[in-house]
């Protein structure tokens, strides 16, 4: 009886060993993944995805693609940028445009939440990783190059208009005495009205943003009392129910400033 337990735990312990060998023996032909940096800086492959620094992409006529909205400053959860922006005329029509776009690396956390709603895809990650440097202030950048200005983009064509019938276009001809002597006055009170739309979806658009900052930091906080608590279905249930509240909001947040992008352009 003894000698049975004897050989079979030796057997075990021999099957055991040669599991363990096999597996070093395999890594022993597969390929390294050390990196030999920094003697690679100029070979080394970074994965895809690598978020290394946050950039604004410049054409070779000095044009970048930012109309100064504002969305990405909404929504960095930790006011990492600042959007500096002034209106200008053009063509008559009052437009945003950037002044300066500053990013403060030292406070960056990567999400990615600024690249993803911008809606002109302005901004991007840069695999950039060698960003030490020796105070804080240095990590402190414009994005926007000196001289820079937004890329124009051709007008959309506009459809042909029909000519009116002979009789249509007398009825529209001003009765005397009746008619307003000209339309040219109407067009001042139809900038200020687009003005004042403009300025409500802006701030349903930030409040929306805040909404979801806000349920985004319940929800992480739910989530840590329910991980601390494993077995507290309670607070399971509330914290799945803050993060499909806090979803939603970011997806509410996010329809805002596209809405606000589009109303802009
Ligand atoms: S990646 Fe996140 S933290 Fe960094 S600037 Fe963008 S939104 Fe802000
Ligand atoms: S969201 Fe895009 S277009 Fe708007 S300010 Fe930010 S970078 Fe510029």
């Amino acid at each position: 009886m003894e000698n049975k337990s004897y050989f079979s735990g030796l057997f075990s312990g021999i099957k055991s060993l040669c599991t363990g060998l096999k597996v070093t023996g395999r890594e022993l032909f597969t390929k390294k993944v050390t990196e030999r940096y920094p003697e690679n800086r100029k070979t080394n492959e970074l994965p895809e995805r690598f978020r290394g620094v946050l950039v604004m992409p410049h054409n070779e006529k000095n044009e970048h693609k930012c109309i100064g909205c504002g969305i990405c400053e909404m929504q960095c959860p930790n006011g990492t940028i600042k959007v500096e922006s002034e209106m200008v005329e053009v063509d008559g029509k009052k437009k945003k445009q950037l002044v300066r776009y500053i990013y403060d690396h030292g406070c960056c956390m990567y999400c990615m939440l600024c690249t993803r709603a911008c809606p002109q895809g302005a901004i991007t990650f840069a695999p950039e990783y060698e960003c030490a440097v020796f105070s804080r202030e240095a990590l402190i950048m414009q994005l926007n190059q000196p001289d820079s200005k937004c890329e124009e983009k051709p007008a959309p064509a506009k459809p042909a208009v029909a000519p009116k019938p002979a009789a249509a276009a007398a009825e529209s001809q001003p009765v005397a005495g009746n008619a307003t002597p000209d339309a040219a006055p109407a067009a001042p009170a139809a900038d200020s009205a687009a003005d004042e739309k403009m300025a409500k979806l802006m701030a349903a658009a930030k409040k929306a943003a805040d909404n979801a900052a806000a349920e985004k930091v319940a929800a992480e906080e739910a989530a840590a009392k329910a991980a601390a608590a494993p077995d507290d279905a309670e607070l399971k249930a509330a914290a799945e129910e803050a993060a499909a509240k806090a979803t939603k909001l970011a997806t509410a947040a996010e329809n805002f400033a596209k809405k606000v992008a589009e109303a802009q352009q």
